[in-house]
């Protein structure tokens, strides 16, 4: 039998592994310069003024919620089709996550939606560059300027993707990333807040050392032994040799996150005319990063198509089941059915298909003839 192909995969080279060889003999394997150095690279790559490196991208939204000063209380509108860590993040603060629908065509987050969930507890919205396509920032932003609300870009699908020219992380207030391994560049686990904002930088340094005030190399420099814990934080620090992976992976991300472009081309020029198969639309004012590649099944059944691709050894995937539909939200909130009616149609109709740079050009025709033969 020939190999399973995953949807996602990292790639990584001896580059790479000497990189982190290289740290792990040094003096720091963490919080040392390694640190500083990918948090000023990819803050400056995403166009943004600050970075602040954190353990996941998950830490990374719980970070941005509270530089957000997210609190019992808040609400936060966010979007269901995403992976539970968008809403979650909010509820870890004490806050609610209020969902706001997608639009049908490319599953992004729709600003009159927002605009419909906004009430007097609302304090920010937090939204998903689904699949590697940025939002409609422009429409968001008048909403969020109007109602005075902080925005939070979870570009975790979107490093490297740009909206009018302007580079994800260099639109919202805060813009977090992922590193995790089916993401754009990979450091095992790890992600990035990027901000403009010093207050809201100061506030996520201190939030991923416990709640700290000073590190410890600010107070060697102090020559103190003097500190103060003003908040209540988490040790969400990243190591070095992490960051060390990172940077040497950071190199390579333009000419990964085109190769996900050619692929998407090819997998786009396969689907245009099969009736069945609907590519989500790509829109013409930015471009698309393709973290994923999502299809609706219009006429077959869903379940039906994706069993006989894994049957046969393409790794589908399903991105994602709505957030408000999981038995926790619908236990502790009531939520369920009817709450975002185009996200949960969807949901019955999307397919991720393989999607990664190290796809070769047999594997990507391979499961474009697969999906063909059963649709
Ligand atoms: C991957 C991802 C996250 C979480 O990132 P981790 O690094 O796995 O914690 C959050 N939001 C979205 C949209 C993601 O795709």
């Amino acid at each position: 039998m020939s190999k399973f192909i995953p949807y996602g995969r990292q790639s990584i080279s001896e580059e790479d592994i000497q990189a982190v060889a290289e740290v792990l003999r040094g003096d720091f394997i963490t919080t040392g310069p390694k640190v500083d150095e990918f948090e000023k690279a990819v803050a400056d790559y995403a166009g943004s003024e600050f970075g602040i490196s954190v353990t996941s991208g998950t830490a990374a939204l719980h970070t941005a919620m509270f530089a957000a000063g997210i609190g019992p209380g808040d609400e936060v509108i966010v979007p269901p089709i995403t992976f539970a860590a968008t809403a979650n993040s909010v509820l870890y603060m004490g806050g609610a996550a209020v969902f706001a629908d997608v639009c049908e065509d490319t599953l992004l987050i729709d600003p009159d939606e927002i605009r419909k969930k906004i009430t007097s507890k609302t304090k920010a919205v937090a939204v998903v560059d689904f699949a590697g396509q940025p939002c409609d920032y422009d429409e968001i932003r008048k909403v969020t300027d109007e109602y005075g609300l902080i925005l939070i870009a979870d570009s975790c699908h979107s490093l490297g993707a740009e909206y009018k020219g302007g580079k994800c992380g260099s639109i919202a207030d805060i813009t977090l990333f992922s590193f995790h391994p089916v993401k754009h560049i990979t450091t095992g686990e790890g992600g990035m807040a990027v901000t403009d904002k010093a207050e809201f930088a100061d506030r996520m340094k201190r939030f991923r050392n416990h709640g700290i005030n000073v590190d410890y190399k600010q107070r060697e420099k102090m020559g103190s032994w003097y500190y103060e814990m003003t908040d209540l934080g988490y040790n969400y620090r990243m190591t070095d040799f992490q960051c060390a992976l990172g940077l040497s992976q950071l190199k390579k991300l333009d000419g990964w996150v085109e190769r996900r472009q050619q692929i998407a081309k090819r997998y786009d020029q396969a689907f245009a005319d099969v009736e069945g198969v609907e590519p989500l639309s790509q829109l013409t004012d930015r471009t698309n990063a393709y973290h994923l590649y999502v299809v609706k099944i219009t006429q077959k059944d869903r379940a039906e198509v994706f069993a006989s691709l894994r049957d046969n050894g393409i790794g589908v995937n399903v991105h994602y089941i709505p957030v408000h539909l999981h038995p926790y939200y619908r236990d502790r909130f009531g939520y369920g059915p009817g709450l975002c009616p185009v996200a949960e149609r969807a949901y019955e109709q999307i397919i991720s298909l393989p999607m990664f740079p190290g796809l070769t050009d047999g594997e990507v025709g391979k499961v474009i003839g697969f999906l063909l033969s059963f649709v």
